[in-house]
């Protein structure tokens, strides 16, 4: 079996590539020490080029300027892309707005379309996913408080969220809320479009995340929504279906995550091997002399060829039958490869010394930030109970 991108993307991914390394790397300084909202104006000129040069949002269809890529094409996009922080962002292939990009391609309505989709996918407006609860556990979303009532032609909304990723600037929220409290669990909620400016829908803060509360698409908001008003007509799909639209959202969402942390592990194993050839340990020896640091080096590369086989897997999969028929690949990707990405960056974060843990290189970053991999979109235990509770049941029968 054949691993390297198909012929049809290779010019892809090398142009890709080139992009990245070329005007993306020399920003990273910049993004490393600043503010990401002091570097919007700067990284909306690449945004720019990427658009210009024919690259833009990969993944999306071509009707809504995309390149229209199946999911195991993009996979090798998504790759070079998350070989910088900055990559998804300026490609527009970033959370939480590929994801809220492909339930408005699947669930919106014409006018949804137009209002939300279009800008979003053209890179003129941002937007968030406000599904979890500081009150409730986020591992099983069908716990949630908050409302959606219905009023005249409206629903009044009342509720607390938290990491909504890149709330802070968003245009608009898709917010999971309970619309029919005596459906059973999987029907009571709906997703409703909320535009940020709407009276009772507030920004409370970004969150404080591993030291700091980041800004701009690079945080995490807490939200209130305090008897906020939306018309119904802007429902997301049908009523009760909530939870459908949003497995449907994590599916592919799942794959993108994993696809980008594939990337960060390679940037970070190619780090780890300059630093080591470089960084002289003796008068006749350098740090790639020790064996301990080629066992790293070796382990971090089997890992990840392995991770990146079963993504690519989990993904031709999702391309042929769908996401339900793929949900026990998705699940294992998502506990596995979050596990190879912390300790490849722990690794490469170690050899590096006082340097790995400076602004220096974009490790430290990605060492403080990647962690929450673990955690977001299912933390590792659910989906190994997902796996195991599907090979269990085989046995069972
Ligand atoms: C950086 C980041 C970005 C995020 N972005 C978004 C976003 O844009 N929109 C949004 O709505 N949410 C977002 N989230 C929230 C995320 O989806 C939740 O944190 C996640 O679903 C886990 O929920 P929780 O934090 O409430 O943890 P809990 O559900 O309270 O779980 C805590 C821990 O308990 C353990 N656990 C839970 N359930 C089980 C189980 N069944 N079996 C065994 N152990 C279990 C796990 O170890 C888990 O880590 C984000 C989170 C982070 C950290």
């Amino acid at each position: 079996m054949d691993f390297t991108p198909p012929a049809r993307v290779q010019p892809l991914v090398a142009r890709v590539r080139e992009f990245v390394e070329q005007e993306l790397f020399p920003l990273e300084p910049a993004f490393l020490n600043q503010e990401f909202s002091t570097l919007v104006p700067q990284l909306a000129e690449k945004r720019a080029q990427v658009k210009a040069a024919g690259l833009w949002a990969p993944y999306l269809p071509p009707e809504y300027g995309g390149l229209g890529l199946p999911l195991v094409e993009y996979a090798y996009i998504s790759e070079e892309l998350g070989r910088s922080p900055l990559g998804h962002y300026v490609f527009n292939c970033q959370a939480p707005d590929v994801g809220n990009l492909e339930i408005l391609i699947l669930f919106g309505n014409e006018e949804q379309k137009r209002t939300y989709l279009e800008p979003l996918a053209r890179g003129d407006i941002r937007s968030c996913f406000a599904m979890t609860e500081p009150e409730n556990a986020g591992s099983n979303p069908v716990l949630m408080d908050t409302t959606a009532v219905k009023e005249g032609g409206d629903y009044v909304i009342d509720g607390h969220k938290w990491f909504a990723t890149g709330a802070d600037g968003a245009s608009f929220a898709i917010v999971m809320a309970i619309t029919r409290p005596d459906a059973d669990r999987h029907h009571r909620a709906s997703q409703i479009i909320v535009p940020a400016d709407t009276p009772g829908y507030r920004l409370v803060r970004n969150i404080p995340v591993m030291g700091g509360p980041g800004s701009d698409h690079a945080s995490h908001g807490e939200l209130r929504f305090e008897q906020c008003r939306v018309p119904q007509t802007n429902l997301l799909g049908p009523e009760g279906e909530g939870f459908r639209i949003a497995q449907e959202r994590l599916g592919p969402g799942r794959i993108h995550h994993c696809m980008r942390w594939i990337g960060i592990c390679e940037r970070a194993l190619d780090l780890m091997c300059r630093h080591a050839l470089r960084r002289r340990v003796s008068s006749s020896s350098v740090l790639a002399d020790q064996q301990t640091v080629q066992n790293w080096i070796a382990e971090s590369r089997a890992q990840i060829d392995a991770a990146r086989w079963m993504v690519l897997h989990a993904a031709w999969k999702m391309d042929q039958e769908g996401a339900y028929a793929a949900r026990v690949e998705i699940s294992a990707i998502k506990f596995f490869v979050a596990g190879v990405l912390d300790q490849v960056l722990d690794r490469a974060l170690q050899a590096h010394g006082a340097l790995g843990m400076t602004e220096d290189t974009p490790l430290s970053h990605w060492y403080r930030h990647e962690r929450a991999a673990r955690i977001y979109d299912g933390p590792d235990e659910v989906h190994k109970w997902v796996v195991a509770r599907r090979i269990l049941q085989s046995y069972r029968a």
